[in-house]
């Protein structure tokens, strides 16, 4: 399949381990797997955390049975970075065709890629053996300073600061760049002088924002991750149009990550929060970005009136009266004039009785642009969002 554009899906973006926690849905709780999809329709898949199983299904439902080949990039081999390898479904199916690439780790040896999947999947820590895994495959070993050319895109590497060893990697596409410089620390000038020049003038820089900057100054120092805050430095310094924050901690809640957001654009507009399903596209020198629609539950359609407090694209704060029409536990679907910020919160004062509960006649909820649309034949604009926890997790409990 061929097409113009270079697609980026996150299908992992938590560090560390996986959440399933309740406050952790919405940026979502699997660890690090992205698929790059090349203008000429060459797929490469960056790390194999356990967001690498939805993949695997995601392929399932769309490739029917078709033959998959695909490039899989593995940067490290920390657990989160791997843990997805035995649950990709893909695998099993002889047609199927991958290419691995990654490093020789000192402590695993020749094949070292190879050897991380049989003792994932040796016993007693597992319950089948490498051997159901029929699918054609090869290993190249790769460092940093690496160059590849792999079918039109050009694939460059830069080791980075994490114990143990990291590889960042930068796609030259034919619609764009993309870099991937995950798990690393600031602070060793070499490596912060090649993070810079991987990033150079990339469209979508993604960055390991794993950290508060109080966190990486004091109790994390060491511990191989960065800052919000360092990425915007590098995304300044590099001269990137786009930076993404990744490898959220497992202790971050969604509202933490809005804050850590909120406070990065406030020195760097061009700045998203990775999210589960989130698709980012480039093409013609534009980027668009589709966050998943996450509102579960039963839809409802009504008419409830309020008032939408938000901020546009251009950073203006509006204040709008309509209609919600579709509404459910989780989120609604309102029609604005206003086109607010893609990630940015909303403030919905829902109309209702007036009682004791509700003096002002108004339910105050706080929701978060997860979608915007221009259906044909509407005027407005259609904006889908997920409503916020009420609790806010951190201050339960004072
Ligand atoms: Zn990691
Ligand atoms: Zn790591």
């Amino acid at each position: 399949m061929s097409s113009t554009n270079t697609k980026l899906t996150f299908w992992g973006v938590r560090g560390s381990t996986p959440t399933v926690d309740r406050s952790t849905w919405r940026y979502g709780g699997n660890t690090p797997c992205l698929e790059l999809q090349a203008p000429d329709g060459t797929r490469f898949i960056l790390d194999t955390g356990t967001g690498l199983r939805s993949l695997g299904r995601h392929y399932a439902d769309t490739l029917g049975d078709a033959p998959l080949d695909a490039f899989v990039l593995v940067t490290h081999y920390h657990w989160d970075h791997i843990q997805g390898l035995p649950f990709f479904t893909p695998f099993v199916s002889p047609q199927n065709r991958f290419h691995f690439y990654s490093f020789q780790s000192k402590y695993l040896g020749k094949d070292s890629l190879k050897r991380v999947m049989q003792t994932q999947m040796a016993m007693p820590y597992f319950p089948v053996d490498l051997s159901v895994f029929q699918c054609e495959r090869d290993y190249t070993e790769i460092g940093g300073g690496d160059k590849l050319d792999v079918r039109g895109t050009r694939i460059s590497t830069k080791w980075l600061n994490h114990p143990q060893g990291c590889l960042g990697f930068r796609f030259e596409t034919p619609a764009g760049v993309i870099v991937y410089a995950t798990d690393n620390e600031p602070g060793v000038p070499d490596m912060d002088k090649d993070l810079r020049d991987l990033a150079a003038g990339a469209d979508i820089y993604i960055h390991d924002a794993q950290y508060t900057p109080e966190q990486l100054a004091a109790d994390h120092k060491g511990w191989g991750h960065s800052s919000w805050e360092e990425g915007v430095r590098v995304a300044k310094e590099a001269n990137v149009r786009n930076l993404v924050l990744f490898h959220h901690d497992p202790d971050s809640s969604d509202r933490r990550v809005d804050a850590i957001l909120r406070q990065t654009r406030q020195q760097f507009a061009n700045a998203w929060a990775a999210s589960e399903g989130m698709v980012m596209t480039l093409e013609d020198q534009k980027m668009d970005v589709v966050m998943r629609d996450s509102r579960a539950g039963q839809r409802r359609e009504g008419f409830f009136r309020a008032t939408i407090v938000g901020y546009t694209e251009e950073g203006r704060a509006f204040e709008e009266e309509t209609i919600i029409r579709d509404l459910s536990l989780h989120g609604a679907l309102l029609y604005l004039d206003n086109l607010p910020r893609l990630q940015s919160e909303l403030q919905v004062l829902m109309e209702a009785p007036m009682d004791d509960l509700h003096p002002d006649g108004r339910i105050p909820l706080r929701g978060f642009v997860i979608r915007r649309e221009h259906p044909p034949g509407e005027q407005r604009h259609a904006v889908g969002i997920v409503f916020a926890e009420e609790v806010d997790p951190e201050r339960v409990g004072g």
